[in-house]
């Protein structure tokens, strides 16, 4: 296991960035100058050995207090670089949150949470996930006794900030994960309200596998002489992570295309993507009533049954989710190898993103997308933009898992 590990880490590090000039990569934790607690809750999390390329290029930047722009592939390693230097530069002896993590799932923001406190673990850190669809009561509780780091998605946090319970006055550091999501059209007003209320000389941090264009672009409204992390994009798909299609005539055929590929999905955990809801109700419905055991997650459901879901399919419990773009970004559950692109996504970065969980960590990954005829323009086109290769699904996929 510790060699495959490291294996993985070196084949990560061959990864191109284009980053700016004053970039240093820092090959050890131990170079980071980081303090002593800090680097045991990273050793002992998943024991992690050696940092990966994002992580020798980016903590050292956060630490240091300047902007950063940070892009690495899926799975790469993305959070605990924040993580780690958020961590770092708390203040554990003042109960004022320092730093304010956004994210535009609940559940990314509480994953996000669980990988600080467990990084922090020998540092009596307080975090607290200030998400929508959870008791108020419990946000205002927690946040008055005082929490170092809020990880949030942006209702719950403006609304907390705007009743004065989350207090802003010590946040030095906020940083947006899956930042081009954050930033797009859908959120901007909520992160631009929440902005509004840090102090004037906040430091930001924005972190995504995607970075179009047009939202680097916009950086400069909210960002200091950022440091630049970036990832080409042809090398924005993983080596280890194969791709393929099933060409399908008709819409009907895509259910019996599933069921057909069901032993394979249940060889390890896969994670089936519809694009809307009542799709994903649709389909659970049917494998079902044809003796299929699937799970299903997305935003129409309670809270509670969303947690639920998550500890079931995060423990293995249950081995096949189908979910909408909520489960698109950011989540990890290591032992997801197969994803199904039921529908095909509506962008090209959600397709980023969505094959993007299985394969983490340099782990083996195989995403297979379901292709009516006018849909085969648009895999061509994901394929040339990423430079990538997607190829018709072999008979022996199974044996790629
Ligand atoms: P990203 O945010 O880039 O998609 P994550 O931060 O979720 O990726 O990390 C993916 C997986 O890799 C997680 O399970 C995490 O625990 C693991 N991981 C992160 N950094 C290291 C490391 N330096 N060594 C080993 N495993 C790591």
């Amino acid at each position: 296991m510790a060699e495959r590990r490291k294996q993985t880490v070196e084949d990560l590090k061959n990864v191109e960035f284009e980053s700016s000039e004053d970039v240093d990569v820092l090959p050890t934790f131990d170079m980071m100058g980081l303090r002593p607690e800090l680097v045991r809750g990273i050793y002992a999390y998943g024991r992690f050995e050696k940092p990966s390329a994002i992580q020798q290029r980016a903590i050292k930047p956060i630490v240091k207090g300047r902007d950063v722009i940070a892009q690495a592939q899926s799975g790469t390693g993305k959070t605990a670089t924040f993580s780690i230097a958020i961590l770092q530069n708390i203040d554990t002896q003042i109960r004022e949150t320092q730093a304010l993590v956004l994210s535009p799932t609940r559940e990314l923001a509480q994953q996000i949470q669980k990988v600080l406190l467990a990084l922090g673990d020998y540092m009596s850190v307080q975090c607290h996930a200030c998400i929508g669809g959870t008791n108020v009561g419990e946000d205002l509780r927690k946040l008055d006794y005082g929490q170092h780091v809020v990880s949030g998605t942006p209702g719950r946090v403006f609304d907390m900030i705007k009743r004065r319970t989350l207090r802003t006055r010590s946040i030095k550091l906020l940083v947006l994960d899956e930042a081009d999501e954050m930033l797009n059209k859908g959120f901007k007003e909520q992160i631009y309200d929440v902005y509004r209320y840090l102090p004037p000389a906040i430091q930001v941090a924005i972190i995504s596998a995607t970075l179009p264009h047009e939202i680097l672009e916009m950086t400069s409204k909210f960002m200091n002489d950022p440091v630049r992390i970036l990832v080409k994009r042809d090398e924005l798909t993983l080596e280890g992570l194969k791709q393929f299609f099933v060409a399908v005539e008709r819409e009907e055929w895509k259910f019996d295309t599933l069921c057909d590929l069901y032993d394979t999905l249940t060889i390890t955990q896969a994670v089936i993507f519809c694009n809307t809801k009542r799709k994903v109700d649709w389909l659970t419905e049917k494998m079902r009533e044809n003796n299929f055991t699937v799970s299903a997650m997305h935003g129409d459901m309670p809270q509670k049954e969303r947690e639920a879901i998550m500890q079931e399919f995060r423990t293995g419990a249950s081995r096949v989710l189908i979910t909408t773009d909520v489960w698109a970004r950011g989540i990890d559950v290591q032992q997801v190898s197969l994803v199904i692109n039921y529908d095909l996504p509506n962008n090209r970065e959600l397709y980023i993103h969505r094959i993007g969980r299985s394969g983490r960590f340099g782990r083996k990954g195989v995403s297979i997308n379901f292709v009516k005829h006018d849909d085969i323009r648009i895999l061509r086109d994901i394929e040339q933009y990423y430079s990538t290769q997607i190829d018709e699904m072999p008979m022996n996929v199974a044996d790629l898992i």
